[in-house]
């Protein structure tokens, strides 16, 4: 553990939720709060997931015990429970962490993942202010508002499951209840809606901040914003507005596939990668591997050590996958993404669509392969297909000959070539969002005050 350096602006606290997509726009807004002259106290799970401190030597961290250690993390089967776990398990070591190390009188806000909700009591136990942090878009969250209304009206689960593709009440047209992130035609489980109030549920915290901006998730953010009745934040995309690239992944990246990349001729190459958490069972890998084969076009694909169910990694690969492309494809653990999608060899991106990876591909201008998952990642696909339109979405069952056709839609015809203009004029948009009088930026700025007006009124009190 170490010591805290002199506060400048005053110390901010952030407790990360410790998954890859959680963690890394949490660290990237300590980057930025740390450059606008605060000091930045990250506590952090020991055990799930603790970040490297040696890529933040600006930061202190302070580890706080999870009581996970020797337990399984990987999978989400038991998210529910770890959730949980953490939030029991975390209150009293980060109320004696905060006490022991004296922070209490420098401390002026603490910026908490929602995921963690057991901080918003903490701080109101130390009397310090409590800002609600969202790695993701205000419509996910107004989606589990959508559920919890349903489920209090007694609409759920749905009588017929061709309701499924109707659209849900009070959400954008364009969202229909297969979208939700929650199954909606089966009974949903107490302990599953429990766990949606304790999350969605800003308590007493004074601000919220999201990792999106207004030019994608206008609506949501004011609808929002107004039923909360406190300050909002949209800073996204976190990442742009950061002065400096931060080292964020959990995985060691192989760098090794952008000095590959350099080799290729512009927009020839496409990316494949389903994020931190998805899993493919052994038949998909065949088929996603025969449709990247049968394409014909050059890939870059991430296939994290046993993301597939049964293997270490690539074992299941079928036979004569590896004579057939190896001079055009790479195949790595993890790669430093947000470099990939910047590298002008990339020319799309066959994605799960979490909430980073959309928003790092739009900020690159790479049209899209929507194969979603879980959580938001249905609900990011429809907007990137039929709102912003710059992708196409892969069936439920992924078949080769849907893979191979979908590859070449986006590579190689007509329709690629579309959608990769509309992509590079939402960048352009994005961008403009990050820069000084953009909306993120501007919210950034009104960020910094708030955090000193809170600081100074603690001085006060
Ligand atoms: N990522 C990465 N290298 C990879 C795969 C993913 O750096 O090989 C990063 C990616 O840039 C993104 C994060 O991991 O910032 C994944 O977050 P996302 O919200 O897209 O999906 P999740 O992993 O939460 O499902």
């Amino acid at each position: 553990m170490e010591t805290l350096e002199t506060p400048k602006a005053g110390v901010v606290v952030l407790v990360p939720f410790p998954l890859q997509g959680h963690l890394t726009p949490m660290l990237q807004l300590g980057t930025i709060l740390h450059s606008r002259g605060f000091s930045i106290v990250i506590a952090h799970t020991q055990h799930f997931n603790p970040p490297n401190p040696t890529n933040h030597p600006e930061f202190t961290f302070f580890p706080i015990s999870d009581g996970l250690s020797g337990r399984d993390t990987s999978s989400t089967g038991n998210f529910l429970e770890i959730i949980s776990a953490i939030n029991t398990n975390c209150i009293q070591p980060l109320v004696k962490c905060i006490m022991m190390n004296k922070l209490q009188g420098q401390i002026g806000c603490i910026i908490y993942d929602s995921l963690m909700y057991f901080v918003d009591d903490v701080a109101h136990q130390l009397k310090l202010p409590s800002i609600f942090f969202r790695a993701t878009t205000a419509l996910y969250m107004q989606s589990y508002y959508a559920v919890l209304a349903l489920e209090e009206k007694k609409m759920l689960p749905l009588p017929a499951e061709s309701q499924l593709q109707e659209p849900v009440p009070e959400l954008h047209s364009i969202l229909r209840y297969q979208d939700l992130p929650i199954s909606v035609s089966s009974k949903i489980s107490k302990t599953l809606i429990e766990f949606i109030k304790n999350f969605s549920n800003i308590r007493s915290s004074v601000a919220v901040i999201w990792n999106s901006v207004e030019m994608l998730d206008h609506s949501a953010l004011q609808q929002l914003q107004h039923q909360y009745q406190v300050p909002c934040f949209p800073l996204g995309p976190i990442h742009k507005l950061s002065p400096s690239p931060s080292q964020t992944s959990l995985l060691p990246e192989d760098t090794t596939c952008i000095t590959w990349l350099d080799k290729h001729a512009p927009k020839s190459v496409l990316y494949v990668s389903l994020g931190s958490l998805a899993t493919m069972g052994d038949k998909e890998l065949v088929e996603t591997a025969w449709g990247i084969a049968n394409s014909g076009q050059r890939f870059l694909w991430v296939v994290r050590p046993s993301s597939v169910n049964g293997s270490d990694w690539i074992e299941c690969l079928p036979d004569g996958f590896a004579e057939l492309t190896r001079e055009r494809g790479l195949i790595v653990k993890w790669a430093p993404q947000k470099r990939v999608l910047a590298h002008w060899a990339v020319g799309g991106f066959l994605s799960h669509c979490g909430w980073n990876s959309t928003l790092e591909s739009i900020c690159e201008g790479v049209p899209m392969i929507c194969r979603p998952c879980f959580g938001d990642q249905m609900m990011n696909a429809r907007f990137l297909v039929h709102v912003w339109k710059m992708g196409i979405e892969l069936g439920k069952v992924v078949e080769r000959e849907s893979v191979e056709k979908a590859i070449r839609m986006v590579m190689v015809d007509e329709l690629g070539n579309e959608m990769r203009h509309t992509a590079v004029e939402m960048k352009g948009k994005l961008e403009l969002s990050v820069r000084k009088d953009g909306s993120s930026y501007r919210s950034l700025d009104e960020l910094v005050e708030f955090i000193i007006s809170l600081i100074h009124t603690q001085k006060m009190n």
